[in-house]
Parts: C-alpha cells; structure tokens; sequence
C-alpha cells in the first residue's frame, strides 16, 4: 500500500479521497489553489500545500506544480479525482516518469478509451454494441455523405477527442452534413488539437444507461451493475439512480457484461464507467468510456456495498481485486441529487457566496458527500455542485420517498441552490413512473 497520496483536485471529492485513505491507512497531502485557502476539508488532510492562484489553469491543471507537491511532501501516488487531470493521460505518464504512481489508468488504456474512434474499434471487436456510422475518422465530405445515405437522417458528428459536447452536430440532411463535418472538424481542433470526427447515427429518445467497471493489474475486470443518468440539463446530470428502473433482466445481463468485456479488453486497472445510450426497446449503443471515479459514484456503493474509491487505491497499489462477479448482489435502489449553488428558478445562474447556516439530513440510508460547512464561502471560480445528497432503500418508491424527507431537511442558506427542484422532481409522476429520457427535464423546464 501507498505511504501518502496526494490528492490532485478540491471540494467534496477530495473529501470522499481522503476518508479513503484515512480507512486505509494511507497520509494524505491535499494541494490547494488560492481561492481554497482555509477550506475547512484540509483540515482533515495530513498535509496541504498551496499550488496557485484561483482560476484552475494556473493551480488544478498545472502539472509540473503538482508534481512538486508530491515530491516536496513525499507522496509516492496521485489521485486526480473527477475533472481536472483526471483523464488527461499526458499528466498519468509525467507520473509515471517521476515513479509516481497515478491512481487510475495506465496512459495506454486512457488513451485508448479517451479517443472516441479508437474507444468504438476496440468495442467493435469486444462485441460492444456501438452506433451504426463511419468505421474511423471522415475523410472528406463525399465519405460522410456516403455515410449518411447509408444509415439514414439523422445523424450525429462527433469529434475523436471530444468532451463538453464540444465539436458534435446533429444533422438532417446532406446539405446540412457537407457543413457539419467542416464546422465541427475545426471546432474540434481548436478545442482539442485534434480535428478527427467521425458520423453516427443519432437517437431521438434516449435513456442514459451507464455500467461501474472496475478492473485491476492482473487481467480481472468485473462490474458493479447499472446507473441510469437521464435526468440532465445542457448534458449535465442532475438526478442519477441506481438499477437503471425497468430494465428487462436479460438486457441488464448482457449490458453489465459488455461493459466489463471491454474493459478487460483494454487491460484496464482502476475504476472506469461505460455509457450508453438506450432505446425504447432497451437496445443500448456505447456512447464513451470515462477513465476516472465518476460523481454519482456513491448510489453504486450503496447498492453493492463496495467502496469504489478504496478498491480504486488498492488496485493501483498492485493489490488483486478483492471481488469476483458473483460477489456482486444488488440491494434496493439509491437516488443522487446534486446539490448545486445555483438558482434554479432563474434560468440555474450561479449562486456562490458565504454559507451562514447549513442543517444536514439525516437518519437511516441517507448520505451526504460534501466539503460545506456553515461558515464556509462557496468560491466563484469551479464548478457550482456544493453537495451530494444520496439516499438508499429498500425499493425505488421508498427512495424517492427518502429522498424528498431529506431534502426538506437540508438547509444551506443564504445562497441558493437546486434542492427546491430537487424536491419538485421526487413528486414529478413521469420521473415517478421511471424511464425518462434525456431530454425529460429540459421539456420539464421549457414549460
Ligand atoms: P461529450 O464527451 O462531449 O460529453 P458524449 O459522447 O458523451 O460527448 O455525448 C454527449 C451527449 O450527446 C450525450 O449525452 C447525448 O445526449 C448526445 N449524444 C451523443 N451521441 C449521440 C447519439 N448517437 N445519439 C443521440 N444522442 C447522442
């Protein structure tokens, strides 16, 4: 196991990693910029050190700063939590050149799974199913016009190194196809430094159906079930549950167990989510891999009892992963609401500020992840999610019920935040029904 791991990112994931470690033994070293300063989560750290100014370009993103860190406080291994670093394999291989041990991924496998077309190829042969499109990268405009004759309108393109939404288009027609490519080819390049994009077909009505995978260094790849992320704004994840509600137990079958092959394939260690999209008839279509812990990481923990952050840390200290498939049972059902400092109401505008008085929930399977505390001031500069309210029980309807009990319990004021809304969706008798799809709550919202 690790002496002391420094922990390469802030807020409540930095928290969530350093309760890790703290069970496991591990000193924790946790870097912070300016605008974190005297955050009270580094009081649980072993260590903190101050690595910039506020804006994240010139303190969370700055390797040869965070590698100082470690070297300075004597941390044989990072944690890049969500965001930031955490997918940027050039930062995993700079670890590895200083014997550093980067918590996740080796550069290879990221990469691999970081690029959307060679992600798809490796599906291809793993017998993941993918969408109907271009086997690679799009030439030139005749290629993808080919492309769309052949699968149909509509269509989406979509950049190799894409992320944020950033270079995809969504497209009707050929003359619409001709412009797309071209828009989004220079769009991706200069947002990525890589214009390769690459047309698949496009689902109208779409579930957002990911799989927890998590593999280690001696070729064992297992999953921990399913998570469905549907309720979303601009492809943010708002609400995310855990099963998927009202997946057919032969299609959740071979769904967990394509995500696990791929992984495997990819000789993949660490924690990993495949995503997918779902159809009406449950038909699922890969859509990208992340390489990292994911936020709504804990609905899943609740429902198989596996701590996901830890087994994250053992593995990539070389340790066997301590499950095999059949160790993984399902119990009940676990809801996430994020809890963001922002003003729902008013078209969701960022609400940070000064948090006077905080009242957490409580009470039998709720949990909340987060780094708040009354007296806390919620800096500008990051992201707006301040908290994780997560919720278990023993079936959906009495989660949802749990969920809205402790909403109204919470407290944080005065800045605003998406509890109210929250609670309006935990009575919404669509999201009740289960199963909707991705564009259920801008509908919601459009009203
Ligand atoms: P990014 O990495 O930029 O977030 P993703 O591949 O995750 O890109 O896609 C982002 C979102 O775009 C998806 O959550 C989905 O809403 C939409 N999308 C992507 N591909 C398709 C597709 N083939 N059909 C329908 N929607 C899609």
């Amino acid at each position: 196991m690790f002496n002391r791991v420094l922990i390469a990112n802030r807020g409540e994931i930095a928290l969530r990693i350093i309760r890790a470690c703290k069970e496991l033994g591990v000193e924790t070293v946790c870097v912070y910029s300016e605008a974190d300063a005297g955050a009270p989560y580094l009081r649980h750290a072993d260590r903190s050190v101050c690595i910039g100014p506020p804006p994240a370009s010139e303190s969370y993103l700055q390797i040869p700063r965070l590698i100082s860190a470690a070297e300075i406080t004597g941390a044989d291994a990072i944690h890049p939590g969500y965001g930031f670093l955490a997918e940027n394999a050039h930062f995993a291989e700079v670890c590895r050149d200083c014997k550093i041990e980067f918590i996740g991924p080796s550069p290879e496998a990221m990469a691999l799974l970081g690029d959307k077309i060679s992600c798809k190829r490796m599906a291809r042969k793993a017998k993941v199913p993918v969408f109907p499109g271009s086997d690679g990268e799009i030439e030139d405009e005749e290629e993808a016009l080919e492309i769309g004759k052949e699968i149909g309108y509509p269509v989406i393109v979509k950049a190799a190194a894409g992320g944020g939404g950033r270079g995809m288009r969504i497209v009707r027609s050929d003359a619409d196809l001709m412009k797309a490519v071209k828009s989004a080819k220079q769009e991706a390049e200069a947002a990525f430094g890589n214009g390769s994009v690459y047309v698949e077909k496009f689902l109208e009505h779409a579930r957002h159906v990911e799989v927890q995978c998590i593999g280690d260094k001696h070729g064992n790849a297992i999953h921990l079930y399913e998570r469905d992320c549907s309720v979303q704004r601009r492809h943010q994840k708002l609400i995310e549950e855990a099963p998927a509600p009202g997946i057919d137990p032969k299609k959740r079958e071979d769904l967990c167990k394509s995500a696990s092959r791929l992984i495997k394939n990819a000789q993949y260690a660490g924690a990993a989510t495949v995503e997918f999209l779902m159809d009406e008839k449950q038909n699922f279509y890969l859509l990208e891999v992340n390489t990292r812990v994911q936020v709504e990481h804990p609905i899943t923990e609740m429902i198989t009892g596996v701590d996901i952050v830890k087994t994250g840390i053992k593995v990539a200290a070389g340790e066997t992963l301590a499950y095999r498939q059949r160790d993984i049972k399902v119990n009940g059902h676990a809801f996430e609401c994020r809890i963001n400092a922002e003003d729902w109401a008013k078209g969701f505008i960022p609400s940070a500020g000064l948090i006077e008085r905080y009242v957490a929930p409580g009470g039998l399977g709720v949990r909340m992840d987060t780094h708040i505390e009354a007296g806390y001031r919620v800096p500008p500069t990051y992201d707006s999610m301040i908290a994780k309210l997560i919720v278990h029980a023993e079936d959906r309807p009495s989660a949802m019920k749990r969920a809205e009990r402790a909403l109204r319990e919470l407290i944080v004021e005065p800045i605003n935040t998406t509890t109210g809304l929250h609670i309006e969706l935990m009575n919404n008798a669509a999201f009740q029904k289960g199963g909707v799809d991705i564009h259920f709550l801008e509908r919601l919202l459009a009203k």
